[in-house]
């Protein structure tokens, strides 16, 4: 198994060390090959995603990202700045779809603005299309009607693309609990009501799997009311945006939550959905747990060793549930360890 590793920028370096240690030591026929990507790409090459770094992640059976992101580079023009790189790798890898799990330990449910009650043991899983919708629909602009500036976008899905997704939906949903719920806004939205058609079609190859409906501004209620109703959700570019970024505030701890973008044959790019975190970059204080899921997850979703993601898993809940913690999830006078011994504690709990 090819792995092309890119920790890019700030805090990446740290937490992708750690999370390579922990990969390391489970021992499985891997290679890695490492390479720059970001603002330390820019800085080395003149681009962010240099023709190296982009060669190894093709030729990678996966990618474990670490962050892009370094204010030094806010300035220079649009293309060149770090944050390109992961669009860049997007486009060319045709990443099409993003899961984001959500999951809140029992241990770190007081982290969430909602009651502990609703939250502690939450895990949730929101697979959004990446590549379609209406941030890429034709025509779209600024244009002069009757005197007045109009700005206007396009909704478009094919089919094929909704079947797409709607698989990759279904099967991480078998992977899981088994249960699928499609976000659309079919009571108002052609493109929706073609969306909810090519899915219920898609469902006839998943009859273990039990699919349900509901429209958006329902699910964004439903996510802060009674999130744990949900098991796998699967909606569009606009809607997933949305509902992701609203699922990981539920969990209150960013430094937990992995992320995956897959192509249509499993290949995929693994990160946390953190940034570089600059304010901490180099302290030795970054969460690494969020990064050591990613591999997790980049185990399971791509390198098909489910067993061994379950093993990460299982040591992670270990070491949280024996009270370590970073500053970013530590209680108020709780004692806080580092990058390296949270690493160090996660490698140690995957031997027992
Ligand atoms: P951020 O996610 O980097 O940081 C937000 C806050 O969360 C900061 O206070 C940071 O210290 C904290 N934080 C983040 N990850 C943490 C961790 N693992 N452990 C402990 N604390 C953690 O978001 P930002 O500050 O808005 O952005 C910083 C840079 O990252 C920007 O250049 C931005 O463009 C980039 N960015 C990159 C990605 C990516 O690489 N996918 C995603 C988001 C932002």
């Amino acid at each position: 198994m090819k792995i092309a590793v890119l920790p890019g920028d700030g805090i990446g370096q740290e937490i992708v060390a750690e999370a390579m240690k922990v990969l390391r030591a489970l021992k499985l026929p891997m290679d890695f090959g490492e390479a720059p990507v970001g603002g330390v790409a820019y800085e080395k090459t003149g681009h962010p995603l240099p023709e190296g770094t982009l060669a190894l992640a093709r030729e990678a059976d996966a990618i474990l990202f670490g962050a892009v992101g370094d204010s030094r580079f806010d300035n220079i023009e649009r293309s060149k700045r770090p944050e390109q790189a992961i669009l860049g790798l997007r486009k060319a890898l045709g990443l099409f779809a993003n899961l984001r799990p959500a999951m809140v330990y029992p241990e770190l449910a007081d982290a969430s603005a909602l009651r502990p009650e609703v939250v502690a043991g939450l895990d949730i899983l929101i697979v959004r299309e990446l590549t379609g919708d209406i941030y890429f629909g034709e025509p779209k602009g600024i244009r002069m009607t009757d005197g007045e500036r109009e700005g206007f976008d396009t909704m478009r899905y094919r089919e094929s693309e909704v079947r797409r997704i709607a698989h990759t939906g279904f099967l991480a949903a078998r992977k899981r609990g088994k249960r699928l719920c499609s976000v659309d806004k079919a009571n108002v939205l052609d493109t929706s009501q073609l969306w909810r058609e090519v899915v219920i079609e898609v469902a006839k190859e998943y009859p273990d799997v039990e699919l349900s409906h509901m429209y958006v501004d329902n699910a964004a209620m439903q996510l802060v009311r009674n999130p744990k109703q949900f098991d796998v959700i699967v909606t569009g570019n606009l809607f997933g945006d949305i509902l992701s970024d609203e699922a990981s505030m539920l969990t209150g701890s960013i430094g937990m939550l992995p992320s995956a973008s897959m192509d249509k044959n499993n290949k995929g790019l693994f990160e946390p959905i953190h940034g570089s975190a600059p304010d901490i970059a180099g302290k030795g204080v970054a969460n690494p747990l969020a990064t050591i899921l990613s591999a997790a997850m980049m185990l399971r979703y791509s390198l098909n060793q489910d067993a061994a993601a379950e093993r990460i898993e299982a040591a992670v809940r270990k070491v949280l549930a024996s009270g370590l913690r970073t500053a970013d999830i530590a209680a108020p006078g709780a004692k806080r360890v580092g990058t390296q011994e949270m690493g160090n504690a996660v490698v140690a709990a995957l031997g027992a």
